[in-house]
């Protein structure tokens, strides 16, 4: 692994490369942002836009929602994968938020997991994106991405990644670097085909040096 300084000398790099990165995910309130980011579990957030831009329309509270059949808001969503565990999700989150917290999304990491299907990564997200509270949600970019630069060992989990990009970052940089770490993932670290090649972190990258010298060989 890379020592704290390095590890944060390469996020100042990430975070020239997309100064402006923000939540893609559109939404009007705290609770769009919740339906969205749980709609957004192994697919794209376009994808998410194109469904949620009709789904806004017809359902605006959690009791909307309840008044459909499961086959209904599935049909609604089914252009994204996974379309009828998240139909199910959708109504289990919005049925706990009426018997817990009145239809609201609660202010609290805390409390927004006690929600159904609401684990660490979306009440991290939900903190950040909708409360501006500090808060550095690892998803599948920044998970890879953390991995491949080395800021975090490959076999950490999860949480353990979060916890090391804490320690790391100065909190009052936790929400924008979560974004910035995600832009990296998603438009130049990719994970099948990162542009090494073009690579301000190259030097510093074991990974992109391991696929260098792989390619090298292949070549031959
Ligand atoms: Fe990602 Fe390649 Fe850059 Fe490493 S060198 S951070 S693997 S794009």
């Amino acid at each position: 692994m890379v020592s704290n300084k390095k590890a944060l000398q390469m996020i100042d790099v990430i975070s020239e490369m997309f100064p402006d990165a923000e939540c893609e995910l559109k939404h009007d309130n705290p609770f769009q942002l919740t339906i969205a980011v749980l709609l957004s579990a192994q697919t794209t957030d376009n994808s998410v836009n194109k469904v949620t831009a009709k789904l806004f329309q017809k359902y605006h509270t959690a009791e909307d929602f309840l008044q459909v059949p499961q086959e209904e808001l599935e049909n609604d969503i089914r252009t994204i994968g996974l379309y009828r565990n998240k139909a199910k999700n959708i109504q289990k989150l919005c049925r706990s938020l009426l018997d817990k917290f009145n239809g609201e999304i609660p202010r609290t990491h805390q409390e927004l997991e006690s929600l159904a299907g609401v684990g660490r990564k979306t009440a991290n997200v939900v903190m950040s994106v909708a409360f501006d509270e500090p808060s550095l949600a690892v998803d599948t970019h920044v998970e890879r991405v953390s991995k491949r630069l080395g800021i975090c060992r490959w076999k950490d989990n999860v949480r353990q990644v979060e916890e090391k990009l804490c320690k790391v970052v100065p909190r009052e940089r936790w929400n924008r670097t979560h974004h910035q770490l995600i832009f990296f993932g998603r438009y130049h670290c990719l994970a099948r085909a990162p542009k090494c090649d073009v690579c301000p972190l190259f030097d510093d990258c074991r990974e992109g040096q391991k696929r260098y010298k792989a390619k090298l060989r292949e070549a031959k």
